[in-house]
């Protein structure tokens, strides 16, 4: 049985990327961990402050508990994240004690400055959650996880190059409700955020296919680049880390079910 640990920025960031691959794991009967570094403070442009992150806490929970995953928002504030040492100790502590197999987060490169301070963190933390002089009232692991990044589309300065690629296109339901329980994003600010090519139907009944064609669109990039000729498919890619653990296709096959290889 393996553990899943997604070390996301933000309290979506995890079903977004990684949804697909935490269904798989749960009907696999596998234990999976859902982390949002930040607290979402950021992710309005309506509301702010502790009405706003009370208001994220709850959504987080409510897609937590509809994903049967265990979840934490930790307090930092949003798009303030660096990485420093108090993340980076966090990010020691949480996978000492959580002992994932698997650890997925964000690159270094991807788009929001959070992102790449978590990417980075983790990375730190490779090596040192098994260094034993370290936070020495935890005790260390015997090797690293397996570490791996969840995609992003960017070129410069690396391009996200996929150890695995998995088509999930036959969760899309699944993982649109877990969206769909972050209304303050999906439903308010992201569509204002990152536009709409259709306005929010004013029927919450609409809501739910209105989602799903907006985020295959959001996410339309993966297929063109992983599954072409494919139709309107929904893809997951990761990318490992080389500071982590390594892992030959065998364990691959294992930590990504269902996956394929590039190419
Ligand atoms: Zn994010």
């Amino acid at each position: 049985m393996s553990r899943l640990l997604v070390l996301g920025a933000h309290p979506d960031d995890a079903e977004y990327h990684a949804g697909g691959l935490t269904s798989i794991y749960r009907s696999l009967g596998r234990t999976v961990r859902w982390i949002s570094a930040t607290d979402g403070s950021a992710g309005h442009h309506l509301l702010h402050g502790p009405e706003l992150v009370a208001r994220r806490r709850r959504e987080a929970a409510a897609s937590a508990a509809r994903a049967s995953v265990e979840h934490q928002v930790w307090d930092f504030p949003d798009a303030h994240l660096v990485a420093d040492l108090d993340l980076r100790q966090r990010v020691i502590r949480e996978i000492r004690t959580f002992r994932p197999d698997l650890v997925l987060t964000h690159r270094p490169w991807d788009y929001h400055p959070d992102h790449r301070a978590l990417g980075q963190a983790v990375m730190d933390a490779c090596y040192l959650v098994t260094v034993p002089g370290l936070m020495r009232d935890v005790p260390p692991l015997e090797r690293d996880p397996v570490v791996a990044y969840l995609a992003d589309p960017f070129r410069k300065p690396i391009e996200f190059r996929p150890d695995r690629i998995l088509d999930v296109t036959d969760r899309i339901d699944a993982i649109v409700s877990l969206l769909a329980e972050h209304e303050s994003q999906f439903f308010e600010f992201l569509p204002v955020s990152f536009g709409s090519p259709e306005p929010l139907p004013s029927d919450p009944n609409e809501r739910p296919a209105w989602l799903k064609r907006w985020f295959l669109a959001r996410t339309a990039w993966r297929a063109e680049r992983w599954s072409p000729g494919g139709g309107e498919r929904l893809i997951e890619a990761f990318e490992l880390a080389e500071h982590a653990a390594g892992a030959d296709p065998a364990l691959l096959d294992h930590l990504f079910p269902g996956s394929r290889k590039p190419g």
